[in-house]
């Protein structure tokens, strides 16, 4: 019932940067290959989605309000294995229970698309609707209904610098898709998306940035280490343009960050810090994702092998990538 999804939604959903990534991992599980993000007011006033994925049929999107309603996972055996980013069923019914939520969508071979619209966590109403291929959510007045949380929402920049970060790694991470943001109709993000992950380095740490970066690469049976890190001439005071994933999801783990910075003062001596996207690919089922609703989190099977491929990964770079 709503009060569950208000409970949950206390778990799955922070801020206006949370229904951003909730939403747009949805619309990554969709197979979209070009994600549109407006916000105004930093997503406090109004956050909609735009995708030109998989869509929903008409009952798909009434079954997605409902708790654990996932299309993502059949068996307890998937849970060991996901290939997808969701799989909790959780986000749609918790944000729509403290939100405004409006859901757009058709499948391409459907004749016509479904609008369903949802007041105060109830369904209010389904109807047939004209629209592009894909979906559309839309998120407004977040929290109205919530007033304990309303009062922790940040200033608009705060709101809007989360979405962006957030916004930015998936970049990173998903070269190939096309990215565009704008905030209270200005243009912040146009990303066409590019086979070359260059171009997203470029998008996301500028021009002058991305051409002082060298590969990295270490490969092993079962685990790949591979991104970029820069030369020291465009180090930075601080770790903040340091980006971390395992399996295209964005990470914070002490094993690859500590793995990271120590190779990398063992072979240079600098107080600074390089720029690096650093991508782990493990086997699944070696890594658990599951510690925490929000997912930043990770823990490693063989956290050892983990870091040794990353110490491999940072050596060769700096040893042959002529830094
Ligand atoms: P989860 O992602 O964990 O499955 P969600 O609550 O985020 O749960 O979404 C519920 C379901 O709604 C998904 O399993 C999926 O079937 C459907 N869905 C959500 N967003 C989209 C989208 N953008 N395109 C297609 N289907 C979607
Ligand atoms: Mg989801």
């Amino acid at each position: 019932d709503n009060t569950a999804n208000q409970i949950a939604a206390g778990e799955v959903v922070e801020r206006p940067s949370s229904v951003v990534k909730e939403l747009v991992e949805n619309s990554l599980d969709a197979g979209a290959t070009r994600i549109e993000v407006e916000l105004f007011e930093g997503g406090k006033r109004k956050i909609v989605i735009r995708d030109n994925g998989m869509g929903m049929s008409r009952a798909d999107a009434i079954l997605a309000l409902q708790r654990h309603a996932t299309s993502k996972i059949r068996t307890a055996d998937d849970l060991f294995s996901i290939h997808t980013l969701g799989f909790r069923g959780e986000a749609l019914p918790s944000i729509a229970s403290v939100s405004d939520f409006r859901i757009l969508t058709k499948r391409p071979h459907d004749e016509t698309g479904t609008e369903v619209i949802v007041r105060a966590g109830e369904l209010a109403e389904v109807r047939d609707a004209a629209t592009p291929d894909g979906t559309v959510i839309t998120v407004e007045n977040l929290f109205f209904s919530v007033p304990a949380r309303l009062k922790f929402l940040k200033t608009t920049q705060t709101e809007l610098n989360h979405a962006t970060d957030f916004l930015h790694r998936l970049i990173l991470a998903y070269h190939t898709i096309g990215f565009r943001l704008t905030h209270d109709g200005h243009e912040l993000i146009s990303y066409p998306g590019s086979a070359d992950p260059r171009q997203a380095l470029a998008a996301v740490y500028g021009r002058d940035v991305a051409r002082e970066m060298v590969p990295l690469l270490y490969e092993s049976p079962g685990l790949t280490v591979r991104g970029s890190v820069s030369k020291p001439s465009v180090s930075k005071a601080t770790r903040s343009a340091q980006a971390f994933f395992v399996n295209g999801r964005h990470v914070r783990s002490r094993t690859v960050q500590h793995a990271f910075d120590a190779a990398f003062s063992r072979l240079m001596t600098t107080e600074r810090h390089p720029v690096v996207a650093l991508f782990v690919e493990i086997s699944p089922e070696l890594v658990d994702v599951n510690v925490h609703p929000a997912k930043t989190e990770v823990r490693f099977t063989r956290d050892g092998e983990v870091y040794a491929a990353i110490s491999r990964a940072v050596e060769s770079a700096l040893l042959t990538g002529g830094l």
